[in-house]
């Protein structure tokens, strides 16, 4: 019992994914360091992969079965089995470990339940519970938004295109003005489920519908800052009343979390790659990080010309090529012949690294990014300015903010160009003076964000207010 009232216990559960489980963690540990008993619940599948997920006093792992069979698991179309199998065989047994969780000695029963998006079958566990719910969304709160209003921009005719032609006439540029707090952007630009022929299109009914469901939630989770959405987040406080802003997450766990026992990653992050970084000969900030992300997948053709982009430009890169980066779950065996050669003593590639540290690396200064939600909180609290290749979901928004709103991204066209990528490379990386400009807006974001996270900035008043919330709803 702490002040009349009982121990808060939150348990989350996030979409099995990177994008999704590496927020959740750190909110976790964040909720946890405020002192609420946490139950992090993986898939069985993720707990077996993923790398140190050590539970410790008040903080626990378990899991559930996600459902699927090793044929979905490399079905191209992982991801949508993953979701409807989770849909279908999920919410039982999280109910069933909710219930169990509370009959043992010295864990106080569940009092809330925090989910990501895309599982939001697993707010009726917590109706089932009668305990309240809170949906953490992984991305920006205009990815929020843009997500949101899918369904006027469907109900108005605007998606799906009415044919191929549509994907490259001129009609993704139609502004969209009518969104609240939004300045007016492209109709590609609000998400690229609007990109869709399919009148029956699975991708954009889900989002629409996984946005809107976080209304039945008692309060959203967004890792994001106040100052740097302050229009949107003011417009969206008529719908959603209850908005925790308590982002950048990765600024707010290195302020508030000493020590991390729960670190958690799929991949083995390449520690050489640090090594590296630290011996590099040249000024500060003159090394390129590249990066995208944990699901894109590239094109050999698309990969071609990022890598002889960057070999053209001549500037030092880290470059992650994950193993499924490239399409027919290919890594780095699909880079170019000659490339490695070309780029010798200059580059280094990595299958993953530990991104929050590279990019806060002194030789870092810039990032070539698909603009992930995730990535973008890091680099703006990194302080890097970014060349944005956004291809998927909200990462179309982020890049507008990036580059419009914020002043610290430069776009690549979505018809990829080795000359375009090494020109925007040399633009970002010579130090002329648009980089200059960009150097200086990522500067003062990180400081905002800083400051944010700080003791009586936004972000960390919030997650004080959201933990009392969790206390007061769960007694
Ligand atoms: N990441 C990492 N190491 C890498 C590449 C990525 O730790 O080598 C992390 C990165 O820090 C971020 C996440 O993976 O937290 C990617 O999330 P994001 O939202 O940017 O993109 P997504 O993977 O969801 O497309």
């Amino acid at each position: 019992m702490e002040g009349g009232k009982r121990a808060a216990h939150a348990m989350l559960f996030p979409f099995p994914c990177s994008g999704h489980i590496n927020p959740t963690l750190k909110l976790a540990e964040l909720l946890h360091s405020r002192g609420v008993h946490v139950t992090f619940v993986n898939t069985d599948h993720n707990h077996q992969r993923l790398r140190r997920p050590r539970g410790r006093e008040g903080f626990r792992f378990e899991s559930v079965p996600d459902g699927l069979d090793d044929a979905d698991r490399v079905a191209p179309d992982r991801t949508v089995r993953l979701y409807l199998s989770l849909r279908k065989t999920c919410k039982a047994p999280l109910l069933d470990l909710a219930r169990r969780l509370g009959k043992r000695d010295g864990v106080p029963p569940v009092s809330c339940v925090v989910i990501s998006g895309l599982v939001s079958f697993a707010l009726a566990v917590a109706d089932d519970l009668r305990v309240p719910s809170f949906v953490l969304w992984g991305t920006s709160a205009v990815g929020f938004v843009c997500t949101l209003r899918l369904r006027q921009l469907r109900l108005r005719g605007y998606t799906p295109l009415k044919d191929e032609t549509y994907l490259t006439n001129g009609y993704l540029d139609t502004p969209i003005d009518w969104i609240a707090g939004m300045p007016a952007v492209r109709l590609g630009d609000v998400s690229s489920f609007v990109r869709t022929l399919d009148p029956t299109s699975f991708a954009l009914r889900v989002e629409e519908e996984e946005a809107n469901s976080c209304a039945r939630a008692q309060g959203l989770i967004l890792n994001t800052f106040h100052e740097l959405e302050a229009d949107v987040l003011d417009a969206l406080g008529d719908e959603f009343p209850r908005v925790y802003t308590i982002g950048p997450l990765a600024a707010a766990m290195h302020r508030r979390v000493d020590h991390v026992a729960s670190g958690l990653s799929l991949w083995e992050e390449d520690a050489a790659c640090m090594a590296w970084l630290d011996a590099r000969p040249d000024p500060p900030g003159s090394v390129l990080y590249v990066s995208f992300g944990s699901l894109a997948v590239l094109s050999p053709g698309q990969l071609a010309e990022f890598a002889w982009g960057l070999a053209a430009s001549n500037r030092p890169f880290l470059w992650v090529v994950r193993p499924g980066l490239v399409g027919g779950d290919r890594g780095m065996d699909a880079l170019p012949e000659d490339f490695v050669e070309a780029t010798k003593g200059r580059c280094f590639i990595a299958e993953w690294c530990a991104q929050e540290q590279v990019l806060r690396h002194r030789a870092v200064g810039g990032f070539l990014t698909h603009s992930g939600w995730n990535s973008t909180t890091e680099s703006i609290w990194a302080g890097v300015p970014m060349i944005c290749a956004p291809g998927f979901a909200d990462q179309y928004i982020n890049c507008r903010y990036a580059c419009g709103e914020w002043g610290i991204g430069l776009r690549l066209d979505e018809e990829l160009r080795r000359e375009q990528v090494a020109a925007h490379v040399e633009e970002l990386m010579g130090g002329g003076k648009k980089a200059q400009e960009m150097r200086r807006n990522a500067a003062q974001w990180k400081a905002r964000a800083e400051a944010a996270t700080e003791p009586g900035g936004s972000a960390y008043e919030n997650l004080d207010k959201l933990v009392e919330q969790l206390r007061v709803e769960g007694s």
